[in-house]
């Protein structure tokens, strides 16, 4: 998906080593625009949270029943990787490496931008309606100038005794994702069945971040409601998740070592500093080879134009 917030503001993250609670990150609703409009609960980032590890962006989206779903043009990126991650519906991606895959529900789709890439996102009406998250990490400086890549990985359904994950990238509870990444990271869905109480093995040098989608979660004991991310700082051994309700429950658990370089965020471009932002959308907007071309899109929009850059530069902001 692409960020295709009107206006854009330039947003400063910075690593965090707080430590000891809970800490509730409320989404805020971004209407997305493009031809067919959703509006995403978005929770990274926030004013009150920047990232996870190298998590740096976190949409959240549907069930969308009504209305067309996603139909997002060929749109760029650079310095980062899109993980898309369905709980229903289909999408159909194309992209500037060649790449025409469709995401599925429970199947990780890791696209890589390196230096610069393009693609395309709609969705299939059918077989379900369109429900997941559009999630993107940061690559660190040494990586972040590389080649494209694109990644697929259908991860297998473990059991954790009440409940069960598919670890879409790193390590949880002895199951680990073949998909390489290139800082520490982890990425997985859990279903907690009612009543599940569970303890999580989790690295100490990570934090973590509990999105909660369906049902009712408690993280460390604090209630943590749909929509809202649950944050905690490293120097946690254990993850304690519960679901008191006789619903299941289903979140998105992310964790990662504290990213540790600043990052500048605008529009689908991350970078280190406001000049290179310009460069990025001045040589989108001039058709450059850095991003490539997508072929086989069909949609009314040949590629979406970027938004103006705000007039003034955006000062760095830092975690609380
Ligand atoms: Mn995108």
């Amino acid at each position: 998906m692409s960020n295709t917030e009107v206006a854009p503001s330039e947003i400063t993250c910075s690593p965090d080593t707080d430590e000891g609670r809970v800490e509730l990150v409320a989404a805020r609703e971004v209407p997305l625009g493009g031809p067919r409009a959703i509006t995403v609960r978005r929770t990274l980032p926030t004013r009150a949270r920047t990232l996870i590890g190298a998590w740096c962006f976190a949409d959240h989206y549907g069930p969308v029943t009504d209305g067309p779903g996603m139909d997002v043009p060929p749109h760029p990126h650079t310095g980062l990787q899109t993980v898309s991650w369905l709980f229903s519906g289909e999408v159909e991606h194309r992209d500037s490496l060649g790449t025409h895959a469709t995401v599925r529900p429970g199947e990780l789709n890791l696209m890589t931008s390196g230096a610069g890439i393009c693609h395309s996102e709609v969705s299939r009406d059918l077989p379900g309606p369109l429900h997941g998250v559009q999630l993107w990490v940061a690559l660190p400086n040494a990586d972040r100038h590389g080649p494209r890549r694109f990644e697929h990985h259908a991860p297998p359904c473990v059991d954790l005794g009440g409940a069960r994950a598919r670890v879409f990238l790193g390590e949880l509870a002895g199951e680990r994702s073949p998909v390489p990444t290139f800082s520490p990271l982890l990425g997985a869905e859990l279903v907690l069945d009612p009543g599940a109480v569970l303890d999580l093995p989790v690295d100490p040098a990570f934090e973590h971040g509990v999105l909660v989608d369906t049902g009712e979660v408690t993280q460390h004991g604090t209630p943590v409601g749909r929509g809202v991310l649950g944050y905690v700082a490293r120097g946690s051994r254990t993850l304690p998740l519960a679901n008191p309700s006789a619903v299941p429950a289903r979140v998105v658990l992310l964790g990662g070592e504290p990213f540790g370089e600043d990052l500048l965020m605008w529009w689908n471009f991350v970078g280190r500093d406001h000049d290179e932002i310009v460069a990025f959308r001045e040589a989108w907007e001039r058709g450059s080879q850095q991003f490539g071309e997508v072929v086989g899109y069909e949609g009314r929009t040949a590629r979406l134009p970027a938004p103006p850059l705000p007039g003034v530069r955006i000062r760095p902001r830092h975690q609380a």
